[in-house]
């Protein structure tokens, strides 16, 4: 397996359910966030690692959830966009209270807590060393906050999104399902399409096929996890382009 470099500035993609505790399911766990915010803190402090940060909004709301049987869609999605601010704001007060400047930055305007979107000024803030969290998406429905943490990530140049998840890695199956489901260090951008796996949607996944961007797929709630992808080491599965055919002679 080659080498993963070691990672200067990141695009960190947060589902709603990192914000909950997984036995309850919804909501936000204080001591959760706290968990998070303490590993950002670290990798910004000692290895000096640039941070964004996408936050999902699961945990409270999600557009196409039963809880919004009969809604039209374009409603629902943008209260699943406004869940996505609650947890931003959840997470900047823990990453404040760890010491880390951070600024909230969303896709649809709500100046009065939070700076809107604009790019330049993102990557400002991350060359000065603070974390930026994108919320309340792409400001678009029918979107999701996959998809939102490919766009930022290309946007602000990340090298990688780090996808933390529940679960170690990218599976064949569903370990939960199936303990003889195997997990893959590495993998390409077709064979997740093409095997349907859950890694993040077709439109994200595409995104990042299309731009050479890779997806560090890991365990969010082991210690030390997020500052061992940024240093190169061998965790969770690496989603990349295909390796180019090796040429004759
Ligand atoms: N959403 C949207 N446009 C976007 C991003 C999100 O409409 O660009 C809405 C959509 O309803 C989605 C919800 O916000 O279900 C929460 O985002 P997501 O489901 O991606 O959260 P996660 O699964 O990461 O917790």
């Amino acid at each position: 397996m080659a080498d993963r470099p070691i990672l200067r500035r990141v695009l960190l993609k947060l589902s709603g359910e990192a914000f909950s505790d997984p036995a309850v399911r919804g909501g936000i766990d204080p001591v959760i966030v706290r968990q998070v915010a303490r590993e950002i803190a670290e990798l910004t402090a000692t290895d000096g690692t640039q941070v964004g940060v996408v936050v999902g909004g699961g945990n409270i709301f999600r557009g196409n959830s039963p809880a919004a049987t009969g809604m039209d869609r374009s409603s629902a999605d943008h209260m699943g966009m406004l869940a996505t601010v609650i947890n931003a704001l959840a997470l900047q007060d823990a990453l404040e209270k760890a010491g880390v400047e951070t600024r909230v930055q969303t896709a649809i305007a709500m100046q009065e807590l939070a700076e809107p979107y604009i790019r330049r000024r993102a990557v400002r803030h991350l060359e000065k060393g603070r974390v930026v969290i994108f919320a309340a998406g792409l400001g678009a429905p029918y979107f999701t906050t996959d998809t939102t943490a490919a766009q930022r990530a290309l946007e602000i140049g990340a090298e990688a999104i780090l996808k933390g998840t529940q679960v170690d890695g990218v599976y064949d199956r569903d370990p939960k399902q199936d303990a003889a489901a195997k997990r893959y260090d590495e993998i390409d951008f077709l064979s997740v399409l093409n095997q349907g796996l859950k890694v993040m949607d077709a439109t994200a996944i595409s995104l990042c096929m299309d731009n050479d961007l890779p997806i560090v797929v890991f365990e969010l709630l082991r210690e030390g996890n997020i500052g061992r992808v940024v240093r190169g080491e061998d965790v969770g599965t690496l989603v990349r382009p295909l390796a180019p055919a090796p040429t004759a002679g």
